[in-house]
């Protein structure tokens, strides 16, 4: 930048922003040296609105009274990063960082909170390179994890990595809060699985792990997104899977014995085999029935599945014809809900399989529900509205982890993890849907983790608590025992909370 235009902002920079339009004419003069064609965008633009809603998942965030950015730029470099982090903290301008746009609350676009704010949108930022001989693979932020799975997998059938189960999830966030797929009673969560990173910190400069240390290159691997840097890339690890995997789909209605069948599932999936995952979705087929349905990867072949669930789950009652044999990155589709026979290569597009508006909770089970707990939970569930639930099983190498190995908690003796999750898509019908969905999880309460009733941080649920309220313990609903030692390593590496949003890591007072 040339001197003059340096000392222009700068004077800028120590006057108070007068309307929204002088922040956006400083920041884009500020950024004015690196921008490449189609990489600001302002209010003004006519294709604003396009681009900011191109990676904005919960069309709850999208509406006409949804606070806007007044900018949105889109880096194509590390360079670019930092420019727009010195600019922004020089200017005090509130950035949110964005890469996959799955924030379950839209904090990644938009700011309850917050006054003005720009976004930095790192979706042009997706180089995906698998390096086989060192089993590792370096992938920017803004790629989907659909993208890397179909690059790991073009490059050999038998190593995968443990990613999500939806593909359209950008890596910036995914790993960020710790990140979870159908291989992670195998080899755990992503977050379990990073090597190294880059990150630009609130200065602008780039630090990877060996810069940045060992203690926020913990916090950044589950400590969720946008509270101490930029991710720029990082550095996964790749995983075994056999050449030839077994996938099914089992639905069981209420009138087939799904409360017994669910019941039992409680018991077997969280000790099954290593190599088997086994979730559960309960969903209300009409207002008189619900069925449920059991989807599951093997990593194996479909005799010795047979074996394995007729020794542990006879109940489910599986049969070979329900099986179905193909390569690793095929059952990415299956269990991504891919119709089947897509071809791979559609996960390039990087585009969610559908959009709604939707509003979802999580929780973490240690007991078995009994059968009249699931009962009670029909009765509910057979109201109008309520949501579609997935347990996902735990148990395997999760149990083995420790708690405070990454700032992700919810280890041993977690049963599985619930989500609840309620979708509509007519804007008018928000109240009946949230409130359903709270009224479900209110009556949880007794069958699930208490003191804290723990959750999931990448289902963000902002009825936990918000930043600037006095109560911080949704923090401890995410992290339990690691919250304090996140909000020691934010107070010492972010201390003047550039990177902040709703959720963020406090700083200590
Ligand atoms: C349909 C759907 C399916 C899902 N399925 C799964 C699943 O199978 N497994 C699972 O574990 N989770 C799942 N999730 C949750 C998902 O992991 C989180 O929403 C995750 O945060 C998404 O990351 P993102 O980059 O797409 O989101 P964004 O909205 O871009 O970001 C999420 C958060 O991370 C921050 N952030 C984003 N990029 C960066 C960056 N580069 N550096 C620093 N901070 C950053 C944002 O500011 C925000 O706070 C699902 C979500 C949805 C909507």
């Amino acid at each position: 930048m040339s001197s003059l235009r340096f000392i222009l902002v700068l004077l800028i920079s120590l006057t108070p922003f007068s309307s929204s339009q002088q922040i956006q004419e400083t920041f884009h003069q500020c950024l004015s040296n690196i921008q490449t064609p189609n990489s600001f965008f302002t209010k003004n633009d006519t294709n604003f609105i396009s681009i900011l809603n191109s990676r904005a998942i919960n069309l709850r965030f999208t509406t006409q009274s949804t606070p806007k950015p007044e900018s949105i730029f889109t880096p194509s470099n590390e360079s670019h990063i930092q420019s727009a982090v010195i600019c922004a903290k020089k200017l005090g301008i509130h950035i949110r960082i964005r890469s996959g746009g799955h924030d379950y609350e839209g904090v990644s676009y938009t700011s309850v909170t917050g006054p003005t704010f720009v976004v930095i949108d790192l979706s042009k930022m997706r180089a995906v390179n698998v390096d086989l001989a060192d089993n590792s693979v370096w992938v920017e932020a803004g790629a989907t994890i659909g993208e890397v799975y179909y690059r790991v997998a073009e490059k050999s059938k038998t190593v995968g990595i443990p990613g999500s189960i939806c593909t359209s999830l950008g890596v910036g966030g995914l790993v960020s809060g710790g990140g979870y797929g159908s291989l992670m009673r195998k080899y755990g969560l992503l977050g379990d699985n990073v090597i190294d990173a880059r990150i630009v910190n609130a200065n602008g400069k780039i630090l990877d792990r060996k810069s940045m240390g060992e203690d926020v290159f913990w916090a950044i691997r589950g400590g969720g997104g946008g509270s101490f840097g930029i991710i720029v890339s990082w550095k996964l690890k790749l995983v075994p899977v056999p050449a030839t995997v077994t996938v099914f789909n089992v639905p069981r209605t209420l009138e087939q014995g799904a409360t017994k069948i669910l019941y039992k599932w409680q018991q077997v999936a969280p000790n099954f085999d290593e190599d088997l995952f086994v979730r559960a979705f309960i969903s209300r087929t009409s207002d008189k029935t619900l069925s449920t349905t059991y989807q599951a990867l093997f990593l194996g072949r479909g005799d010795r599945l047979l074996e394995i669930m007729n020794a542990g789950f006879p109940e489910l009652g599986v049969k070979k014809e329900d099986f179905i044999e193909m390569s690793w990155i095929e059952s990415v589709m299956f269990i991504g809900a891919y119709p089947l026979n897509t071809p791979p290569s559609v996960l390039l597009d990087g585009k969610p399989r559908s959009l709604n508006y939707f509003k979802a909770k999580s929780d973490f089970v240690k007991e078995v529900i009994p059968e009249s707990g699931l009962e009670g939970l029909w009765k509910i569930m057979l109201e109008e509205g309520s949501p579609f639930i997935i347990w996902n099983p735990y148990g395997g190498i999760m149990s083995k982890i420790s708690e405070s190995s990454i700032p992700f908690p919810h280890r041993n003796g977690i049963l599985f993890k619930i989500q609840y999750y309620s979708s509509w898509m007519d804007s008018g019908m928000e109240d009946k849907y949230v409130s359903m969905n709270r009224k479900v999880y209110e009556y949880m309460t007794k069958y699930v983790s208490k003191s804290p009733r723990e959750a999931y941080v990448n289902y963000r649920d902002l009825d936990l608590g918000i930043n600037g309220e006095s109560n911080v313990n949704w923090g401890i609903n995410y992290f339990k025992d690691n919250f304090s030692k996140l909000r020691k390593i934010k107070s010492k590496f972010d201390p003047s909370n550039f990177f902040r949003h709703e959720q963020s890591i406090p700083v200590l007072k």
